[in-house]
């Protein structure tokens, strides 16, 4: 767990009725000294006081208010002569409830000559079978410490749209109609965009080409240009995945793990297997990258597949409800994406996509292919050589459990540890970061 500093501060004090009537009256003096003309509403309905009665209410409240007995009476009206009626203000309660947690911010230096951006490149909202408007998402990344997302809704599974109207066994509505004009398959890429760009988050457009067997089952087409065009081609995949690539796509092959027979995944328990048909979409070029992680699961067999035919390794969060109800608020993060990029631009995450340039972040576990693991290792954490022991110093927000001469140790995000090791130990075993099916990251002592 990453230790969340929390803000407790003043809110309860605010609620002192003393305190709430300071703050009314510094406001009424701010307001009062504010230029120009000044209106407020009467009670009484479509009646404004214009200026000079309201100085003179306001300066009738405000001799009241030192005493303190400006909201003391028998019905909480002010006692300050028989005429001056009833008045208060507005409190602006907002900008002090702090007393929650600050955005979740996730360090990690840069690796391997590369900045690494951290990303979530499976994403669902209402425009499929998600619950959230898209323009959350994009907030949620935000608080989350992301640099960039994908919101991939589904193309042949839209349960929340159009059609008609649909209930379910208890009577309550479950879709939204949408008329014509809106039944377009990048609308929640397009609402979520305005929204990326006022928080500088990269959103890539893209979809989910969901394939009710498996094989194919279910793959991500990111960095497309157009989803209807893509949807326009549902009955089949194979035109599904040329148009994608035509698009200048990068094709994601989803959840390879998939335990939902009925849906078309596979049966509980079974291997996870490369099939014939996903050789043959690998060698047609359809395919360039593969979730290791996918929501809460891990699928240790994709590491062979990535290694043996340079496939890039991907940590999603295949997220439907918001962020918060699947992963809490205080839990370290969703998967997480680690993307080796030469700045961070959509154009730099497009390439190192391409260039396979990724590692999987996901449960505390990190899974990859070494030659961005280890960078990425010699970045986060330096070890060093004390007298009888060694000194370790993790710049990262990565876990790290390492083996060093039998020990283990817990070397906590953005924390330092030691060991203590005579000269006998050369290398040190780091048990949570994956290189390889069950092989960890292995490092020398130097
Ligand atoms: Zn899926
Ligand atoms: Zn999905």
């Amino acid at each position: 767990m990453i230790p969340q500093k929390i803000y407790m501060t003043d809110v309860a004090q605010l609620r002192r009725p003393a305190d709430l009537q300071a703050q009314v009256r510094s406001e009424a003096h701010a307001w009062l000294r504010a230029p120009g003309p000044k209106q407020v509403w009467n009670p009484a309905p479509h009646q404004y006081i214009k200026q000079a009665g309201v100085l003179m209410l306001a300066a009738a409240f405000l001799a009241a208010a030192p005493g303190g007995r400006a909201h003391d009476g028998p019905h909480g009206r002010a006692q300050a002569g028989a005429e001056a009626p009833d008045i208060s203000y507005t409190v602006h309660l907002a900008k002090e409830i702090t007393n929650v947690p600050p955005p979740r911010q996730i360090t990690i230096p840069d690796a391997g000559g590369f900045r690494v951006l951290k990303g979530d490149f499976h994403i669902h909202t209402l425009f499929s079978d998600g619950w959230v408007w898209p323009t959350e998402r994009v907030i949620e990344a935000d608080e989350n410490g992301l640099d960039a997302i994908a919101i991939t809704d589904h193309i042949e599974y839209r349960p929340r749209l159009g059609g008609p109207e649909r209930r379910d066994k208890k009577g309550k509505i479950t879709n939204i109609q949408l008329r014509d004009e809106n039944d377009n398959y990048n609308f929640s890429y397009e609402l979520a965009k305005p929204e990326a760009d006022k928080r500088k988050i990269i959103l890539v457009r893209g979809t989910e080409i969901t394939k009710k067997t498996m094989p194919p089952g279910h793959f991500n087409a990111l960095f497309v240009q157009d989803v209807n065009k893509i949807a326009a081609l549902q009955d089949d995949y194979w035109k599904m995945f040329e148009e994608a690539v035509a698009q200048g796509g990068f094709l994601l092959w989803n959840h390879p793990g998939w335990e939902a027979p009925k849906s078309g995944g596979i049966e509980k328990g079974a291997p996870t297997v490369f099939t014939k048909t996903h050789e043959e979409i690998y060698k047609k070029g359809y395919m360039h990258g593969i979730e290791a992680f996918n929501s809460k699961n891990f699928y240790p067999v994709v590491a062979a597949w990535c290694t043996e035919r340079d496939l890039a390794v991907f940590a999603d969060s295949d997220i439907h409800l918001p962020e918060s109800r699947n992963y809490g608020l205080r839990n370290p993060r969703r998967p997480v994406t680690l993307v080796f990029a030469r700045e961070k631009t959509l154009e730099s995450l497009r390439e190192a996509f391409f260039a396979k340039r990724t590692v999987g972040w996901a449960v505390d576990m990190i899974f990859g292919q070494e030659k961005w693991v280890r960078p990425l290792f010699n970045a986060c954490v330096e070890i060093k050589k004390e007298a009888g022991g060694l000194a370790f110093v993790n710049r990262s927000s990565i876990p790290v459990t390492l083996k060093a001469g039998g020990r283990t140790v817990e070397l906590a995000p953005l924390a330092t540890a030691t060991a203590e090791a005579d000269g006998r130990v050369k290398t040190i075993t780091v048990e949570n970061w994956l290189v390889g099916k069950y092989k960890p990251l292995v490092v020398p002592v130097e």
